[in-house]
């Protein structure tokens, strides 16, 4: 057991999370037990009860009922100070008058606040904090203080400063601490313009969780002023949060181009309570006009049609932003379309550049889609056998590429895969994709054909377990089997994190025999990025010459790299804002200078959990880490409510934590100290306080059960009063 480890403070997103702990091991004491279960000499006091005060009359909650006199000082000196936090908390905190959460996850004991912002991090001063500003009214917002959300938290927001008339606030909500859920809003005066809503795919920090979304709260506030939400193209890190963020934000106009409109459409199909959303389709390079600021759009080549960059005049200059995007060129040349594209832009006066990061650390210029898709039509064209195609359904340009090539050589194609089968009848309802009826058959007309005749286009390029070619590889697929007539080309790099599923894949495919062509045992290129690299990169940067820039989408050492590559490229570093999610950034003195703001807006990120979506699922999965890495142990004590004796021995159940069979001794000695602590604490005691004896069961178990095991499975007790 390495103490450091288990003691340091577990960070979920941008929480500060606090772990169960029984209290006398807050400083790494451990006690110890003797045979009988007492506590041996040495060992850290146990804890004095903390029974509740009565009420004061007329039914007021005591301010500090139940702390301890050092409890007391901190919230007194919360109060003395008057001070703000300076990011949005959301931790626990019991409901007055409601029952006291029995969870052995506690927070922390009391312990002296260290300095700064980490003192007001303490839960135990919450609710003097919560009193504080109510009194003072300072440095709250009215709205924010005490707000109760989701009935087990309160939350707070800081009070941002006023926009002043001359300056410009750019704030990124989500995108630029991790690749997905972008989105930025650009405020000037009255009018809000928001780029980008995109939802971002849970990671080993958010066990469970569906989709994290950007938080949204600076906009909920401000919702009369948003004129647009503009979407630069149809992929989820910039789609995704549409059907869960639109209501809250009141349904302001969608701009976007048709295809993008057409697929937010069709996802927006899957929720049909929410109101009717209101598109506003823009093709070519129009302006759209609103109080104080106006927007234009261009073309941009990327990984799927119709995407578009943005344009957003500005008194001072305009702000630029392409979304994802690269360069249509031939050998590091871009095209004249490119050209022409960009130089448009070039003669404007550029104020603010925003762009995307994603591919920063590959040199030079990324492969051409075009180079990509003739190398895999005349894969098409030259297998003799059945060929899978697997590849990323949001590639839809590559998806044409493939129907045309197969109708070419007359070859029929079956589509595996609900998102894949979406992607191609949206392309072909916006007559993106055309193909002659006929050429797309059912996968249970496959095998009217001879094999080299068919070619069948698949989800799971990146072995996710549900996808199409996952269930060809296992044999779990309906009406397919591979076997060793079968070519199965992968048209997909491999996302980060999924390299052992894609392994999997591939070592299946294998076990049937089955061809494999994949990008790094390829000869000629078949998958390309869809963003540029740093040679397109640099590219840009030359062409727009803004005066400010702020790289976004990215993790946070990308978006550095981008900063000095503008550098590199003769931008003064005070022009450069490297921004984290919710960072105020201004450009301010009519377009003088940019800066950022002290305070930040709310950005705790919104997690998509089932039905449930909400900002206030840290304590959900804090337990749901624990229980992976712990397990849970759950006590069931009968206590005869007279003399608080136990009725039998108690009963236990655990899972994950230890092979209980095998542990019979731990049992046997687990149950002696629950009979102890519990009959120890009911002495004297009328009539018994369930919820402070379960307290004292919880400590004395966790305790001893790390001393046995080093490990700290969530103890649940249940007492039951006979
Ligand atoms: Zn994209
Ligand atoms: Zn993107």
């Amino acid at each position: 057991m390495e103490p450091q480890r288990r003691n340091r403070n577990r960070r979920l997103g941008r929480e500060r999370v606090y772990i169960a702990r029984p209290s006398g091991h807050l400083f790494g004491r451990a006690p110890s037990f003797g045979a009988d279960g007492s506590i041996q000499k040495g060992s850290p006091a146990p804890l004095r009860p903390r029974f509740e005060a009565p009420p004061l009359a007329g039914g007021a909650p005591r301010p500090y009922a139940g702390r301890s006199r050092f409890q007391r000082r901190y919230a007194s000196a919360d109060t003395r100070t008057g001070v703000f936090m300076t990011s949005s908390f959301s931790r626990p905190v019991p409901r007055p008058g409601a029952a006291r959460s029995f969870s052995p996850i506690r927070r922390p004991a009391v312990h002296p606040p260290t300095s700064g912002a980490d003192r007001f991090a303490h839960p135990l001063s919450r609710r003097a904090r919560t009193h504080t500003s109510e009194r003072t009214g300072r440095g709250f917002r009215a709205a924010g203080v005490g707000e109760r959300d989701s009935g087990t938290h309160i939350k707070r927001l800081v009070s941002i400063p006023p926009l002043k008339e001359d300056a410009i606030r750019v704030i990124c909500l989500g995108g630029v601490e991790e690749v997905g859920r972008n989105m930025t809003l650009i405020e000037f005066r009255n009018d809000i313009i928001v780029v980008d809503m995109g939802l971002q795919f849970n990671d080993s920090k958010t066990p469970g969780i569906d989709f994290i979304l950007p938080n949204t709260k600076y906009l909920e506030e401000r919702k009369d002023n948003i004129r647009a939400v503009l979407i630069t193209h149809g992929h989820l890190d910039h789609i995704g949060g549409i059907p869960y963020l639109m209501e809250r934000l009141g349904n302001p106009p969608i701009y976007t181009r048709n295809l993008t409109a057409l697929m937010v459409k069709k996802r927006q199909e899957e929720f049909p309570y929410l109101p009717p959303l209101d598109i506003k389709i823009v093709e070519g390079n129009g302006r759209v006009k609103f109080k104080d600021l106006s927007i234009r759009f261009f073309g941009v080549s990327h990984s799927i049609p119709d995407c578009m960059g943005i344009i957003i005049e500005t008194p001072y200059g305009n702000i630029v932003t392409p979304g994802d995007y690269k360069l249509d060129h031939v050998d590091g040349v871009p095209t004249e379309e490119e050209e022409e594209t960009y130089n448009a832009l070039a003669g404007d006066n550029n104020l603010l550049l925003l762009t995307d990061s994603t591919n920063v650390e590959n040199p030079g210029f990324s492969t051409p889609e075009k180079l990509v898709g003739d190398n895999l039509a005349e894969i098409v064209r030259t297998t003799k056998t059945r060929l899978i195609v697997s590849m990323f359904a949001s590639h839809i340009v590559r998806i044409g590429r493939i129907l045309e090539a197969t109708q070419l050589c007359n070859k029929k194609v079956a589509i595996e895969g609900r998102s894949m089968r979406n992607n191609v009848d949206i392309c072909i309802a916006a007559g993106l994709i055309k193909v002659k009826d006929g050429t797309i058959i059912p996968s249970t007309d496959i095998a009217n054909y001879p094999p080299d005749r068919i070619v069948v286009l698949a989800t799971g390029a990146q072995g996710d377990e549900f996808a199409a070619l996952t269930r060809l590889a296992n044999k779990s697929h309906k009406q397919l089997r591979l076997s060793e007539h079968d070519t199965v080309l992968l048209s997909a790099s491999i996302v980060p994190g999924n390299e052992k599923a894609v392994q999997d894949l591939k070592d299946n495919i294998a076990r049937h025999g089955a061809k494999i062509i994949h990008y790094r045992t390829s000869e000629v290129y078949i998958h390309s990025t869809g963003h540029g690299n740093r040679g397109e990169m640099e590219w840009l940067h030359k062409k727009i010459k803004s005066k400010f820039f702020i790289p976004i989408h990215g993790t946070h050492y990308m978006l550095r790299l981008h900063a000095e590559l503008a550098e590199d490229l003769g931008m003064q570093k005070a022009n450069i804002v490297v921004p984290d999610n919710s960072m105020i950034i201004e450009i301010q003195g009519g377009g003088k200078k940019i800066t950022v703001l002290k305070e930040k807006a709310p950005n705790g990120p919104l997690m998509v959990d089932g039905f449930a979506v909400g900002d206030m699922q840290e304590v959900v999965l804090r337990d749901r880490q624990m229980l992976a890495e712990e397990g849970m142990f759950v006590i069931i004590a009968s206590i005869h409510s007279g003399t608080g004796k136990l009725k039998k021995s108690p009963d236990i159940i655990s899972r994950g934590f230890v092979y209980l069979r095998e542990s019979q001794d731990l049992l046997h000695q687990t149950r002696i100290i629950i009979k102890k602590t519990i009959e120890d604490t009911t002495q004297g005691m009328h009539p018994i306080n369930f919820d402070y004896v379960k307290e004292q069961v919880t400590d004395a178990v966790s305790r001893y059960l790390f001393q046995k095991t080093a490990k700290r499975p969530i103890v649940i007790p249940v007492l039951l009063g006979v």
